[in-house]
């Protein structure tokens, strides 16, 4: 299958799948966000081992907590941010194709 440009003719065209990108990285970042709530967890966790081991356990808990709420939420942050914007590329089964002569922007 080959794409032309609707202005120049040009078939020198290209996929642009800004959507998809734009949503995999806005994903990943609220996903860690979104993550990192489970900060409160951990450090809830981490008073309960706390209470055996004072001060310690609530530091340990509550950075676990943290860094695993965070890698975890990124990763599937990331995965639907990705599923997402490769939505927003194919609405209307239509996908975004920018032209390497003019620059134009169309879909197809
Ligand atoms: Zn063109």
């Amino acid at each position: 299958m080959s794409v032309r440009c609707p202005v120049c003719k040009s078939f020198d065209v290209q996929k642009d799948e800004r959507w998809r990108n734009t949503g995999t990285a806005a994903g990943a970042v609220g996903g860690a966000a979104t993550g990192y709530a489970g900060f409160s967890a951990g450090a809830a966790a981490g008073a309960a081992i706390g209470s055996v081991i004072p001060v310690l356990g609530t530091a340990i808990g509550a950075l676990t907590g943290g860094i695993l709420g965070a890698l975890t939420g990124g990763a599937s942050g990331a995965v639907t941010g990705h599923e997402l914007g490769s939505a927003m590329d194919r609405r209307h089964n239509k996908r975004l194709y920018r032209c390497k002569k003019c620059g134009k922007l169309f879909a197809y």
